[in-house]
């Protein structure tokens, strides 16, 4: 790695451990219904204002090892790990976006030398702050549901609305703006669409009409996966409770997904949903050990999900291109679904009740 792409990485650690900073600020206030903003950092015990030199990321708490310069009451260390993890996870951003182009760009491709000697193209800059905000999101949605079993609307509303406008003003296929593909006669198996910001466009071959209509069509793009977040978690979860006759998820989780559709768009909302079992299935069996059988966030599984989905599209989208593009097949398997969810969901019950009963 050169030396100017590895101050890069130091630039983004140091950006990254700052907006840490401000999820730490975002979770404490907003699990207990606190403005943001207003009033600046300040000891939870003393109530004295935090000097910004105390409030350095990382360093501040290591200078003064996590105490409280005025009142000597300790941090927790909790909040330089998030600093850190943050920092580390821009670094990753940067590291999958930029340096080893994991999403396979040609813009990137092609300003390899020139990202070598560490100038980054702007679009590729634009697509690494939109990865980087929604990952914040991510972070800071995850904490709040671990501390207090919840998503505040605050945050899943705000990322929304901001992924709304990255995705209308990135429409795919950005980064690579003049890449133009054209549907050939055994689509949809060829051409295998590549991947932009946006993994894909709302619909492809697209609307007739729509062609040359780039901001609307990022739009779509972000507006269906806003819907599909919304709604397609909404009917597993009501499919769900039907079933089984109590609630398996928070609506929280929707509104979580809801704000990764809005970023990514509605098939990576609808990949990551059945790919978050593998992380809330490790979860649940860390939970099982450590405070036995408890209900436990599905927050945290569908935001990692949700980042392996997108950097690993490139490799499941070749399987999914032909399903995800005939609507009829996509009709049948969603009805599919759901019918097998009712009765996955009543055997549930059943086994419930008839476990129930053996304890009688
Ligand atoms: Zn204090």
């Amino acid at each position: 790695m050169s030396l100017p792409v590895l101050l890069w990485i130091f630039v983004v650690f140091v950006t990254g451990s700052c907006v840490g900073s401000f999820v730490n600020v975002c979770v404490y206030r907003l699990v207990s219904e606190r403005s943001v903003f207003w009033p600046g950092s300040h000891c939870a015990s003393c109530l004295r204002p935090i000097a910004w030199f105390d409030n350095i990321p990382i360093l501040g708490y290591v200078f003064l090892l996590g105490k409280c310069r005025k009142c000597g009451t300790s941090f927790s260390p909790r909040y330089m790990a998030i600093e850190f993890l943050s920092g580390l996870m821009f670094v990753a951003v940067f590291l999958l976006d930029v340096v080893y182009n994991t999403p396979n760009y040609l813009v990137v491709s092609a300003n390899k030398y020139q990202i070598t000697c560490g100038l980054v193209p702007w679009s590729v800059w634009f697509t690494f702050i939109s990865h980087a905000t929604l990952l914040s999101f991510l972070l800071t949605a995850s904490l709040t549901d671990l501390d207090k079993m919840e998503i505040p609307l605050g945050i899943t509303v705000t990322g929304t609305i901001i992924g709304v406008l990255f995705s209308t003003f990135m429409a795919w296929p950005f980064p690579d703006v003049n890449q133009v593909i054209l549907p050939s006669k055994d689509w949809p198996l060829n051409p295998k669409l590549p991947q932009g910001a946006i993994p894909w466009p709302v619909w492809y071959p697209y609307f007739s009409g729509f062609e040359s209509q780039v901001y609307a069509l990022g739009f779509m793009s972000s507006f269906a996966g806003i819907i599909v977040g919304t709604f397609f978690l909404r009917i597993i979860r009501f499919t769900y409770g039907l079933g089984r006759g109590i609630e398996g998820m928070g609506l929280g989780d929707a509104d979580l997904m809801m704000m990764v559709g809005a970023f990514w768009g509605w098939q990576i909302v609808i990949v990551s949903f059945f790919l978050a079992v593998i992380p809330a299935f490790i979860f649940g069996i860390l939970q099982l050990f450590r405070k036995g059988e408890q209900a436990f966030p599905f927050g945290p599984s569908l935001a990692i999900s949700s980042v392996c989905t997108f950097y690993c599209w490139k490799f499941l989208s070749s399987y999914l291109q032909p399903v995800f593009f005939e609507f009829s097949l996509l009709f049948f398997l969603g009805c599919f679904s759901v019918v097998f969810l009712l009765i996955i969901s009543f055997a549930l019950r059943l086994l419930n009740k008839f476990r129930m009963n053996q304890i009688d």
